[in-house]
């Protein structure tokens, strides 16, 4: 099937970057990103003979690094700490030889039938597969309070932390379908959902404003910007102001005990752009159904080709399917 648009493809600095760099390291497979999908993919590949070289970006262990509690994953039935999960993801990975290092990648070139990329500015590797679990990232207002409660009342993920929040009362904030979504999931946990929207309208799809309309435990605050958090060890409550910068602008205080980010995510590719074909957000388009982007031999697994689910089982689940691809492309190419 063929999904994708013809793009046209840079190869501004790949000759130039091989004279800079000098020394070229060839390898069979190439995987970006150290989360859940990063690891599954090595696992595989390395299971499957494919040698693979790992780079695990800046946070080592992915998103789930930033957390406490993971409580769905699948095979830790009294629960696991994300950093804890991620460091046996990583031994296992080791355990069948996968090459696992530190270092960012920086810029790409896959123009060719050889991928190249460059790490930190002075790696360049030339592969014969590439495997993307770069990930995405949860926007934030930007407040000093949501540093501040991380991970003691503030979250950027409703199905991952709500079960925390049960018959207790929170806050979502975001106009989206993400937040409708995330409202309503909490709304079957919660005791009362206020919904902080920063307009008068909702941005979410008509089906779900109705169901977010329809559900009584969910309040709408229109026209609410969140401006602080309080609370003496975790979140009590939150700050607003209603009609900020009008005549009629008014502070107003929430009792909470949660305070969901739902304002949209950033998925990290900015680095495969000029290759890679992405949605308008940036998340990397796939064939449906495999990890197979629009350059042969080069795969996408986990959140940045994911904007629907975005959990840890469903990314380590799609860096299994990449390296079974990645497997089978280096099969065809003989
Ligand atoms: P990520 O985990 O985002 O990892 C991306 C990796 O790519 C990182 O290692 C990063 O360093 C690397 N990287 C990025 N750019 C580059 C680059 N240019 N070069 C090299 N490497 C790069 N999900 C659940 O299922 N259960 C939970 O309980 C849960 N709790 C969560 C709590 C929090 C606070 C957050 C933020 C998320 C939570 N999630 C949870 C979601 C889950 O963490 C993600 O769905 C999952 O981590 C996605 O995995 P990934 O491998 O695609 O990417
Ligand atoms: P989104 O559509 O970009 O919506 C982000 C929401 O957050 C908007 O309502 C925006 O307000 C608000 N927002 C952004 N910055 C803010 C700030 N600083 N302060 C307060 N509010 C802020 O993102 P999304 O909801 O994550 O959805 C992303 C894509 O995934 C969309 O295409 C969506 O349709 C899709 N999606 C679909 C489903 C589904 O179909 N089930 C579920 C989830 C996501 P404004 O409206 O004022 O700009």
């Amino acid at each position: 099937m063929d999904i994708f648009k013809p793009m046209d493809l840079q190869s501004e600095d790949a000759g130039d970057k091989e004279k800079e760099i000098g020394n070229v390291e060839k390898v069979r497979c190439l995987i970006i990103g150290s989360g859940p999908a990063g690891y599954t993919a090595a696992i595989y590949a390395a299971r499957a003979n494919l040698n693979p070289v790992l780079y695990t970006g800046l946070e080592m262990g992915g998103q789930l690094t930033t957390t406490t509690e993971v409580e769905n994953y699948p095979g830790y039935p009294d629960g696991v700490t994300g950093p804890v999960m991620m460091e046996e993801f990583k031994r296992q990975a080791e355990r069948f030889g996968a090459d696992i290092r530190f270092g960012i990648a920086t810029s790409v070139d896959f123009s060719g039938k050889k991928h190249k990329v460059t790490i930190d500015d002075n790696i360049l590797i030339e592969a014969d597969t590439v495997i993307i679990a770069t990930g995405a990232t949860a926007k934030y207002l930007g407040l000093e309070a949501e540093a501040k409660y991380a991970g003691m009342g503030v979250s950027a993920c409703a199905t991952c932390d709500g079960f925390f929040y049960k018959g207790k009362d929170v806050a979502v904030v975001g106009g989206g379908d993400t937040a409708a979504e995330e409202a309503t999931y909490l709304a079957g946990l919660c005791n009362k959902v206020y919904l902080i929207v920063r307009r008068n309208v909702l941005r979410a799809s008509k089906v779900m404003q109705d169901r977010v309309m329809n559900t009584k435990n969910i309040e709408i605050l229109w026209e609410h910007q969140a401006v602080d958090l309080f609370g003496e060890n975790g979140v009590e409550g939150a700050s607003l102001v209603r009609k900020k910068g009008t005549p009629e602008e008014e502070n107003v205080r929430i009792r909470i005990d949660g305070f969901f980010l739902a304002i949209g995510h950033t998925p990290n590719s900015e680095v495969f752009r000029d290759y890679l074909e992405t949605d308008q957000v940036g998340y990397i388009k796939t064939v449906p159904g495999t990890s197979k982007t629009n350059i042969p031999g080069v795969f996408a697994a986990g959140d940045i080709q994911d904007p629907h689910y975005r959990q840890a089982v469903t990314a380590a689940g799609s860096g299994c399917m990449a390296a079974i691809d990645a497997e089978r492309y280096l099969a065809d190419m003989g």
